[in-house]
């Protein structure tokens, strides 16, 4: 496992992209465009991927007041309108329709709308207030938001998970926010932001791990854990690099891989462990449990919330 360090963003894939740059606003005014795109809540991740690619400082997802699974979520990119836009929006133009033939929940249309500099910052930062998710209040570096009695995750926006906002993350949250933590060895695969390792952290873990199989994530997630005054050792890889077992094992990840990589949790699950997985949508629930049941997990209690179910299990 290497361990690095600076800022990045989160999607499933493992491609770096050019966005997200924190603190990198240009020198001058500048006119930006933003896209906002309508989507299914299974297509919001993939949707989420094609706009980090042109958005500068990653993307907003603005979540259905009501959930339901089939309320639209807006997933929003603001790009430079210079020489180049023109180009970028034909690009992400292009990459939706590949999504939609693929038939990955309905997209709605794109929108275009011209925006100010100064409106531009103020609306992206405006998009990200404080969010209250079981113990834990998950508020942007600019936000001096009271946090109560709540354990603060200090998490800047810029990627497209790992800030809080997702259901399945909220679901982890969740139930870091009533395990019993206190002195536990936690592993957290498929990182992100690093959402997850920093909450277990600060809920008293005596060591927790965090890999990611993308390098942009594991840059965000370094930085997040600085940033948090936290001990996590981030690492390049999936539960396969995890050194030793754990008492608590979290995975947030798309169902295909949680199946491809259930034998790998099971190894780095310490015997009367439990592991979290998240991410697992309902239409692959039944052949997700089947190979975690497989390689040696008994189920131990789930969650759903829309399309987006949880379970933990025990070794
Ligand atoms: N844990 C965060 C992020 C979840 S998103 C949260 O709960 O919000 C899923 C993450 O898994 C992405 O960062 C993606 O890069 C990573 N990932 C995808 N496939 C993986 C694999 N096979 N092993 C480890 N991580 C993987």
């Amino acid at each position: 496992m290497t361990a690095t360090s600076s800022t990045g963003s989160k999607t499933p894939s493992s491609e770096p992209r050019a966005s997200s740059r924190p603190g990198t606003l240009p020198a001058r005014p500048l006119r930006w465009i933003e896209i906002a795109v309508p989507a299914h809540a299974e297509a919001v991740e993939a949707v989420s991927e094609i706009l980090t690619r042109v958005g500068y400082n990653g993307i907003a997802i603005e979540e259905p007041l009501e959930p339901s699974p089939h309320a639209e979520h807006l997933v929003k990119a603001y790009l430079i309108h210079d020489s180049a836009a023109r180009g970028r929006v034909r690009a992400v133009r292009e990459a939706l329709g590949h999504l939609q033939a693929f038939g990955l929940g309905p997209i709605g249309t794109l929108r275009l709308r011209r925006v100010e500099d100064e409106d531009w910052l103020e609306s992206w930062k405006a998009s990200f207030t404080p969010l209250r998710i079981g113990r834990f209040l998950v508020r942007p570096t600019w936000s001096d938001a009271d946090p109560g009695d709540a354990i603060v995750l200090e998490l800047d926006p810029g990627m497209a998970f790992g800030t809080g906002l997702h259901p399945t993350t909220q679901q982890c949250l969740r139930a870091l926010s009533v395990l019993d933590i206190m002195g536990k060895t936690v592993a957290d695969i498929g990182t992100g932001s690093a959402i997850l390792a920093i909450a277990a952290a600060k809920r008293g873990a005596a060591s927790v791990v965090a890999v990611d199989i993308d390098p942009v994530s594991m840059r965000a997630a370094t930085e997040n854990v600085a940033r948090n005054r936290v001990a996590v050792t981030v690492g390049r890889g999936s539960a396969a690099e995890v050194p030793g077992r754990h008492d608590l094992v979290l995975a947030n990840i798309v169902a295909p891989v949680l199946q491809q990589i259930a034998p790998d949790l099971a190894r780095c699950t310490a015997a009367g462990g439990l592991l979290v997985t998240a991410g697992i949508i309902a239409a692959a629930e039944d052949e997700t449990v089947a190979a975690f049941e497989a390689a040696g997990f008994r189920s131990a209690g789930r969650e759903q919330d829309g399309d987006w179910v949880s379970w933990r299990f025990g070794r």
